[in-house]
């Protein structure tokens, strides 16, 4: 039937759209409904159902909607607290199918309420595929890419926050900056990728031995930092014996007299006179020379904390 009353042709152009488009009474029955909202939700032509037997039937018979509940009264009574309270509303909804659905709501005035019902699957999977792009980007950035730990720049910029935090909930806060012993020489004897599995075997204990609120990344070749919040000096010094003791575990090269595979550590303890994280940062690195100087596979803080402010 061909009509030149733009009203009928609109009926006709509505069942032919690619969107859902539902009308429903001030007693919240279906009106109208094109073709689409009526595959959409499975209402048979010629059937007007109230929106909870429409809701019911989607439950019932696992089409249209999804609707994931035990107990279909109570879904209904829940959803039936959100509808028709604004004027416009939005929200998305996941279709049995697989489908997800942006759903327009608008309320009229007199009580009659369009539902207009868009498929967004395509672009809801653009959107995961974005955000796990950035999520990866950003694991990139802050990671180093030979040992899988926190790189520098983001340990730097983490410090300064674990700092912040200890300062004013007025915990112990210790650094330690960690430096392989005679590294050059692992790499002259057994090889550059030999060096860079041993670096990735300290950073696997490093990271073992982490406990959740510490930081522990690669800031340097061979150096490492380890922030250990709620830690004193003492307490660093236990960790890194423990370290120690799992270095020894399951060696990438074999053990040789001459080559020690060991570290030296340099520690500082948050004090007063620290007003930021880089004096302290600067004591534990002072302090790794002086390990370095006596010997090194040794701890060494040469400035013993005064007391914290109270
Ligand atoms: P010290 O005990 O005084 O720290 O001696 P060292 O040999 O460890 O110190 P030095 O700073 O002279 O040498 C560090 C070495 O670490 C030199 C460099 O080739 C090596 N290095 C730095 N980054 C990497 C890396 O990513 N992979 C490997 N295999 N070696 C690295
Ligand atoms: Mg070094
Ligand atoms: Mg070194």
């Amino acid at each position: 039937m061909t009509t030149d009353d733009p009203r009928l042709r609109l009926l006709e152009c509505l069942d032919d759209a690619a969107s859902g488009i539902g009308l429903f009474d001030p007693d919240d029955r279906l009106r109208y409904a094109n073709r689409y909202m009526r595959e959409a939700y499975g209402i048979a032509v010629g059937a007007f159902p109230y929106w909870t037997d429409m809701m019911r039937n989607c439950f019932q018979a696992r089409a249209g909607l999804l609707i994931q509940t035990n107990d279909i009264n109570s879904w209904l009574r829940q959803v039936a607290q959100r509808r028709r309270q604004t004027a416009v509303r939005c929200f998305e909804s996941d279709m049995v199918d697989g489908r997800w659905m942006r759903v327009t709501e608008t309320l009229h005035n007199d009580g009659w309420l369009l539902t207009v019902v868009t498929d967004v699957t395509a672009l809801k999977a653009h959107e995961s595929m974005l955000q796990q792009a950035r999520d990866q980007a950003v694991q990139l950035a802050i990671t180093d890419p030979l040992t899988g730990l926190f790189n520098r720049r983001h340990v730097f910029a983490r410090l300064g926050a674990l700092f912040h935090q200890a300062r004013d909930l007025r915990y112990p806060l210790t650094l330690a900056v960690i430096d392989l012993d005679h590294f050059k020489q692992v790499n002259d004897r057994y090889g550059h990728s030999v060096g860079d599995k041993v670096l990735v075997h300290f950073a696997q204990k490093f990271e073992a031995r982490r406990r959740p609120l510490d930081l522990v990344g690669r800031i340097g070749g061979e150096e490492f930092l380890m922030v250990l919040p709620n830690t004193t000096v003492q307490g660093a010094r236990q960790v890194l014996a423990r370290l120690r003791e799992d270095l020894t575990q399951s060696l990438p090269v074999p053990a040789h007299p001459d080559l020690a595979l060991s570290f030296s550590s340099g520690l500082a303890q948050m004090n007063a006179q620290d007003t930021e994280a880089a004096t302290l940062y600067q004591r534990a690195d002072r302090a790794l020379y002086g390990a370095k100087h006596e010997g090194r596979a040794r701890d060494y803080d040469d400035e013993p904390p005064a007391p914290t402010a109270t």
